[in-house]
């Protein structure tokens, strides 16, 4: 039974507003909104520290177990990780995939990531969300879109249908399994879709019918690969009726605040309006809620309120947000402690996940994923499902991290508290195009030498080592 703590609740929305320095009416706790007046339980302090990783070190090969060593020697302290990260740019390709690749990424073409897909079967995570990693956020390297759209449509048929197929043939008619296999998911960054996006995003609302050009641009790459999935939910829903997830998911990722602001967050509601309707059996588009922001709350709850107004679902993924040591209005637009994303996030998630549980196919929240490396977070939103019934609420949430990162907590929440909804995020593709990326997770993994990296990494590499010898 879930322990009700509706006056914290009120007290941490109450600081939504008094933190941030864009407070305005529309962010003053509404108390009909179910965004600002959920049913809440006691709220996790994030004080559990993470599972050791030693047992998951053993589930890997000896070069995998090698690489990992690599990565906690990098970040034993904040000076040896600035150092790797300066050198990081001139390191040769061929070392990069040697020692760094092959933990963060899923391969270089197709067949290599439905590989990596089955091998990611085996370890309990049953699907993935796909990241075709070819970024261009200041618009300086010319990249042609029409083939990242073309090859990210590729990967829906080449990768996620055939992985998904795969396993539930395996489930006959049972309805359970059927809806326990998470969906497959596609991550689209909008600053990946359209030629000089940020200046695009930037003018999404400009009548200048260049910049009118430039943002139906987007939204046309955008919704070519929205249709694929929609399309192929819909066929695979007539093989399997009994099926109430979605099977497959267009996610729009979050990008900076700026550009949040004045374009994606229009952008996955013009999505949401076009391939969520109420009249379609699910969802097949989800949209990125950054709760590190201090008006996240507020701008979701009033998302809400619009897709109720004008009948759509939303499609939510939730993630503390990854541009904190970027953002220039950082004091201004981000909590000013951890501990107040923490509860933020906290508190976000358990609404989203108990207007699911209690509201199933008529919740406007549609589907949600769970983005977090957070141990308390996921065992917060484990607990709260591990109690609850089998129903379309259930089936449409799921906990994700990026592959490479806190795998010790993914593989804790499936061996040790059964949890089956569970995905990795991989990004595939060229491997001079993913460097960026691969720099980003050096960044994000020895970001305040956590306790699962640097020196607590190298012992429990060592100690695996051994214990296989
Ligand atoms: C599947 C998936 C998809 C994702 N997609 C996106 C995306 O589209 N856009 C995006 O921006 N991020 C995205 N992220 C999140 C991002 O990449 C980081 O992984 C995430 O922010 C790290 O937080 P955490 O929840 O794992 O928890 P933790 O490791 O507990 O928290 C770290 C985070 O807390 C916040 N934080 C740290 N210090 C402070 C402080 N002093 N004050 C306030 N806040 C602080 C920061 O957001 C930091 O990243 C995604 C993550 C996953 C797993």
């Amino acid at each position: 039974m879930l322990r009700i703590y509706r006056p914290r609740v009120m007290a941490i929305a109450r600081r939504y507003v008094s933190q941030t320095a864009q407070t305005s009416n529309a962010m003053v706790a509404d108390t009909t909104d179910p965004m600002m007046n959920p049913m809440q339980p006691k709220l996790s302090s994030h004080s559990q520290l993470p599972p050791s990783s030693v047992a998951y070190l053993k589930t890997l090969s000896r070069a995998e177990v090698f690489s990992l060593g690599m990565i906690g020697l990098a970040t034993t302290s904040k000076p040896v990780l600035n150092l790797v990260i300066k050198l990081f740019p001139y390191v040769p390709m061929p070392l990069i995939k040697m020692f760094v690749s092959r933990l963060y990424c899923g391969g270089d073409n197709i067949n290599e990531v439905k590989t990596f897909g089955e091998k990611l079967q085996k370890r309990g995570i049953s699907n993935m969300m796909l990241s075709l990693t070819i970024e261009d956020s200041e618009g300086t390297k010319n990249i042609d879109i029409n083939y990242i759209v073309e090859e990210t449509i590729k990967s829906v048929h080449g990768v996620l249908k055939p992985n998904l197929v795969n396993q539930l043939e395996k489930c006959g008619n049972d309805a359970k399994k059927i809806n326990e296999i998470a969906p497959g998911y596609i991550a689209l960054k909008p600053s990946a879709l359209v030629s000089n996006p940020h200046d695009v995003l930037m003018n999404f609302n400009n009548p200048d019918p260049h910049w009118v050009a430039q943002r139906e641009k987007l939204i046309d790459n955008c919704s070519r690969i929205a249709q694929e999935i929609y399309d192929l939910n819909n066929d695979l829903l007539k093989k399997y009726p009994s099926r109430t997830a979605p099977f497959c998911v267009a996610t729009i990722d979050a990008e900076k605040y700026d550009l949040q602001n004045s374009g994606v967050y229009e952008l996955q509601r013009i999505l949401f309006q076009k391939f969520n309707k109420l009249s379609s059996p699910m969802v097949s588009v989800i949209g990125t809620w950054q709760l590190y922001l201090v008006d996240s709350a507020a701008q979701l709850a009033r998302e809400h309120a619009r897709a109720m107004k004008e009948g759509y679902k939303l499609g939510v993924k939730l993630v503390r947000g990854a541009y904190i040591h970027s953002e220039t209005k950082r004091d201004s637009i981000i909590f000013k402690t951890k501990e107040g994303t923490d509860e933020n996030y906290d508190a976000v998630m358990t609404t989203v996940i108990q207007d699911l549980l209690k509201n199933g196919t008529k919740s406007y929240y549609g589907h949600l994923v769970v983005a977090s490396h957070n141990y308390g977070s996921q065992m917060l939103a484990t607990k709260i499902l591990k109690d609850a019934p089998e129903n379309v609420g259930k089936a449409n949430i799921v906990l994700g991290q990026l592959l490479g990162m806190s795998d010790n907590v993914t593989h804790d929440l499936i061996t040790k508290h059964g949890a089956k909804n569970i995905i990795k995020y991989v990004p595939w593709g060229p491997p001079l195009e993913t460097k960026d990326y691969l720099l980003r997770r050096l960044q994000e993994n020895g970001d305040a030498v956590k306790s699962d990296n640097g020196f607590p990494l190298v012992k429990a590499v060592i100690k695996s080592l051994f214990s296989r010898a």
